[in-house]
């Protein structure tokens, strides 16, 4: 059932914040709904998750579309972007995670009404089939979208290696806090990067306790159900 998936996540969301001396208020938990219909999106909405993403930009539209009564929702593209679909999605999102190229900045620029959050996300570990920048080229990345007033830095993104051993999770989510920390040492206004966004079904209490603030999770709410 949904509602015990959510409930266990919410436990073990608990635990990693206890084991880390951190409040669980700090965690936003993001539901993943790229391998569900949208009946069961909306019974997500129904059980009060507040938080829903998508990474094709068409589906994120029909769900949103299909859940046009819960207009509280914050929805979440977090998935790679291509520039000719800027247009139809970006007015349309609170969050998008995987901001990586200037190209892109520049089409958001063009197209977004409003300050967009987004996420800048890096490739830690530098696996060749991965979107995101090396972790190298992110501060100067950041420095360079001072002339892109519609885009707000609010923080970092990640996604760990598949099947990568405990250690390794540890090394990558915590190369990312530091990364953030030096983010913040460049104190730019339009980059407060407070926030990281790492962590998925297999991973997210060990994101947390190396200081991910949204976690990203599908499969672990849908198990079973
Ligand atoms: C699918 C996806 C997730 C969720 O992964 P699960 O392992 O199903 O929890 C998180 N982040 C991104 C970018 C994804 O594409």
């Amino acid at each position: 059932m949904l509602v015990d998936n959510i409930e266990k996540i919410n436990q073990d969301i608990q635990l990693a914040c206890q084991k880390a001396a951190r409040s669980d208020n700090d965690i936003t938990m993001i539901a993943v709904t790229k391998s569900v219909e949208k009946d069961i999106a909306k019974e997500l909405a129904e059980l009060g998750i507040e938080n829903m993403a998508e990474n094709r930009v068409d589906k994120l539209l029909e769900k949103k579309i299909a859940l046009k009564n819960f207009p509280s929702i914050k929805w979440h593209l977090i998935g790679n972007l291509q520039r000719r679909k800027v247009k139809s999605i970006i007015n349309e999102i609170d969050y998008f995670h995987a901001l990586d190229s200037l190209k892109l900045a520049e089409e958001i620029q063009k197209r977004a009404e409003k300050q967009l959050a987004c996420f800048v996300e890096v490739n830690v570990t530098g696996e060749e089939s991965k979107h995101g920048l090396n972790s190298d080229d992110v501060i100067a990345f950041i420095q360079q979208l001072a002339a892109f007033d519609k885009i707000k830095v609010v923080g970092l993104m990640t996604m760990a290696p598949l099947n990568a051993s405990e250690q390794v999770l540890h090394e990558v989510f915590s190369k990312l806090k530091k990364l953030q920390l030096a983010v913040n040492n460049q104190h730019l206004s339009y980059a407060p990067c407070t926030e990281l966004s790492m962590g998925m079904s297999n991973d997210f209490s060990i994101a947390i306790e190396e200081g991910a603030t949204f976690v990203r999770i599908g499969t672990a709410i849908f198990r079973g159900a």
